[in-house]
């Protein structure tokens, strides 16, 4: 059996991917090792989704040859450029292949020239991970993917041709595994997909109806519900609002906008105007007022003028966003925007670092309410200089100086900065 160095990239559907490499091939009696300097295999999950992290990759390819380590390449950017001559003599694991990860590592240990085999080891047949073991990475948190793919097709995105389309998870599959979870001591949750807005749609369910399922389940823990776009919420709204008060529920939406201009929309064939996000976000909040409300944004997107980029600032102004994930615009190979004339990276960074300026404002602004706020937080991780990070019910961060990882404790906010609140 051997000693195994998993690395992963990209969002946290992909660290539930990693959950589950980890689990089959620990079922397998192999062993997972700190480092690569311990680790007779690597394993790199990979990301597609900007070119930054593509390039690191390609970079820890070529170190990894020279250095003679056996290494195996997992993840989207593999699945989204199967036919990219970099992986011609390279052993790849597709993000529907994960079952045959076992398979995949015997043979490239061995220096089989099977390892190479694509149409075995990079399928595009969709299959439910979660008949799969997993096994968690983090002490606490359990991460559960709902569906792979989604039903957009956003000019820009690479990660489509990695994940492709609406394949929703089996929600009796899902509420075992969220049970299961909670049974073995996970006390925080986090449902992700690509949009878990568009989760059950091609099962004739939906994001609501799963989230009553599964927080049927009693005990004390709290479920954050990945991003959803804001395209599919009005045929759930109400219920989906409803089920946002259960107390097990953290009332954190993260809902992407990516522009606040309806022709830049167009052109991201994003399928939804700006407005049905102003209502999505007005409706929440008119249920809860102290809603945590996220969104993300890129700029500087292909025929983005000023005058758009302007609508986009307003917007942002206007409903107090707290949280904007803001990106440059990233050109992907094979995407339609790939074709669009585009920006020159000067205007892209002016643009971006005017919005972060005015995001920082908002979410300074946004924090006055939690002043002196007392209450129940969940301590999910370790901070800087010996600090540690919690999570109230709102998905507020607050720094502590003291507590118990993995457990819910009071606390009073002494002080508050943009992007954090303090207990001291
Ligand atoms: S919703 Fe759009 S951006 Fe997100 S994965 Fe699907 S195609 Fe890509």
């Amino acid at each position: 059996m051997a000693k195994i160095f998993l690395h992963t990239s990209g969002c946290s559907f992909n660290h539930a991917d990693s959950e589950t490499i980890t689990g089959i091939l620990l079922r397998a009696h192999h062993q997972f090792v700190a480092s690569e300097d311990e680790a007779e295999l690597v394993i790199l999950n990979s990301c597609t989704v900007k070119s930054n992290p593509e390039q690191r990759l390609h970079a820890t390819m070529r170190r990894l040859s020279r250095e003679r380590k056996k290494f195996i390449v997992a993840g989207c950017v593999p699945q989204a450029d199967s036919a990219n001559k970099l992986f011609s003599h390279v052993p790849v694991l597709g993000v529907n292949a994960l079952d045959k990860v076992d398979e995949l590592v015997n043979l490239t240990l061995a220096e089989s020239e099977q390892a190479f085999n694509k149409e075995l080891f990079l399928s595009s047949t969709q299959q439910d991970m979660l008949r799969f073991p997993s096994s968690r990475l983090h002490p606490f948190r359990e991460i559960i993917p709902l569906n792979a793919g989604c039903l957009s097709s956003c000019s820009y995105c690479k990660t489509k041709d990695a994940r492709g389309d609406l394949f929703s998870y089996d929600p009796r599959l899902i509420r075992n595994r969220f049970r299961q979870a909670i049974n073995d001591g996970a006390k925080e949750i986090w449902l992700t997909s690509q949009d878990t807005g568009a989760y059950g749609l091609d099962r004739e369910t939906n994001i609501a109806r799963l989230l009553s399922l599964l927080l049927e389940k009693e005990g004390s823990f709290r479920v954050r519900l990945g991003m959803t776009n804001p395209t599919y919420v009005h045929r759930f709204q109400d219920e989906l609002i409803k089920i946002f008060s259960h107390p097990s529920l953290f009332k954190f939406l993260h809902i992407p906008v990516q522009s606040g201009s309806n022709s830049v929309l167009r052109r991201m064939k994003r399928g939804y105007r700006v407005e049905q996000f102003v209502n999505i976000v007005k409706a929440f909040r008119k249920a809860d007022p102290l809603i945590t409300i996220a969104t993300d944004i890129i700029c500087g997107f292909p025929g983005e003028t000023e005058k758009d980029f302007d609508e986009t600032l307003k917007l942002i102004d206007k409903l107090e966003i707290p949280v904007v994930n803001i990106s440059k615009f990233y050109l992907r190979p094979g995407t339609q925007a790939e074709h669009f004339e585009q920006h020159n990276s000067i205007l892209i960074k002016k643009r971006s670092t005017a919005l972060a300026a005015l995001h920082k404002k908002i979410a300074l602004r946004s924090q006055q309410p939690w002043k002196q706020w007392q209450g129940s937080v969940l301590v999910c991780e370790k901070g800087k200089n010996n600090t540690l990070i919690a999570r109230n019910d709102w998905y507020k961060q607050i720094i502590l100086q003291e507590g118990i990882l993995g457990t819910f404790q009071e606390v009073k906010v002494k002080t508050v900065y943009p992007f954090d609140l303090r207990t001291f």
